[in-house]
């Protein structure tokens, strides 16, 4: 790692990076959409790299709880300070744009909330219950903050069954005080760790920017670390500096790099891994999770094959055993 820098200068990017400038009728449509019903996204507020292609899929990943981060992240572009009121319309707001766009699974996320006494975790909850009513079928992932010092809060969001619960490590233990510095590498880990232990069928999530400085090796501990929580799916993507008051890009990790780590993830046992310059938390997340499901179901087939083949059942003497029980 090199030393923190305090000046922080634009890097070039390079070509593998490049994004087209977001200009579709479906991104206007979207964007309209979400002016309307009063919707912040990440998309916008993050200045994600990928806005163009989401939103012209009509995909966007909704951030409650208004658009004022009480944090203030050296990566990340929204806007910090006091929290904005919790907003009671919200709920049913989300929910409308989930009918309006016909979305069969949304990501929900929101700006940390320190300043409240559950730092959010109700708000979650009515957003999800909305959702469900409106469209039953549709899944809900969601990304949120570490409820750090706010006790309940997690398990508040547990009880309201997310299909996905997405929470981000963003980086190495090692850059913490200064890349994040109001969070915990460990408290974020326990967090996703008891996900799993209180409700194992919701599929855990967790991801990683690359690019701050880190090393491969210390990616790799990250991602043991993870699997010891038991998260199913892990994301790696490149860092990009929003502004110039933003930490500076240290490095541009090369495509091949990423495939690289996609593939040492997997053989550590993750059900799916997503690692590529581009890739952010809500990319294709409605793809991935259709990946997950398939992975787990595959997973479950080997696990029962396993188990017939270590200790085989005797189908015939079962059922004599079970008629035995019935006379
Ligand atoms: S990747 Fe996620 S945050 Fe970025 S535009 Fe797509 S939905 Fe929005």
């Amino acid at each position: 790692m090199n030393d923190i820098k305090k000046k922080s200068e634009f890097k070039r990017k390079p070509d593998w990076i490049r994004v087209k400038a977001p200009v579709s009728k479906g991104y206007n449509e979207t964007r309209n959409l979400m002016r309307g019903l009063k919707l912040t996204t990440v998309c916008e507020e993050a200045a994600c790299p990928n806005i163009g292609e989401c939103w012209t899929k009509k995909h966007t990943t909704v951030m409650i709880l208004g658009d004022t981060c009480t944090r203030a992240c050296r990566f990340c572009n929204i806007k910090t300070g006091k929290g904005n009121p919790v907003d009671p319309d919200e709920p049913a707001n989300v929910a409308e744009m989930v009918l309006v766009t016909d979305m069969k699974h949304i990501v929900i996320t929101s700006v940390d909330r320190d300043d409240l006494p559950d730092g959010g975790a109700s708000q979650f909850v009515k957003v999800i219950a909305a959702v469900r009513r409106a469209s039953p079928d549709t899944t809900i992932e969601i990304l949120t903050p570490d409820f750090r010092n706010k006790p309940g809060a997690l398990e508040t969001v547990i009880a309201a069954k997310p299909d996905v619960f997405n929470h981000n490590l963003e980086t190495v233990p090692r850059l913490y005080s200064f890349i994040r510095p109001g969070a915990r590498y460990f408290h974020s880990l326990n967090l996703l760790s008891k996900v799993k232990a209180i409700d194992p069928e919701i599929f855990t999530k967790s991801g990683i920017m690359v690019g701050l400085g880190e090393t491969e090796v210390e990616v790799l501990q990250v991602m043991d670390d993870m699997r010891s929580a038991d998260i199913d799916f892990m994301t790696i993507g490149q860092y990009l500096q929003p502004t110039k008051k933003h930490v500076e890009v240290e490095e541009f990790i090369k495509p091949d790099q990423f495939v690289k780590f996609k593939k040492r993830a997997l053989s550590k046992g993750f059900l799916h891994v997503s690692s590529s310059p581009l890739t952010r938390s809500s990319h294709h997340a409605s793809e991935d999770f259709e990946v997950l499901k398939t992975a787990r179901l595959e997973q479950l087939k080997k696990s029962e094959a396993k188990i017939q083949q270590d200790a085989p059942i005797d189908i015939e003497e079962m059922k004599k055993h079970n008629a035995n029980y019935e006379a």
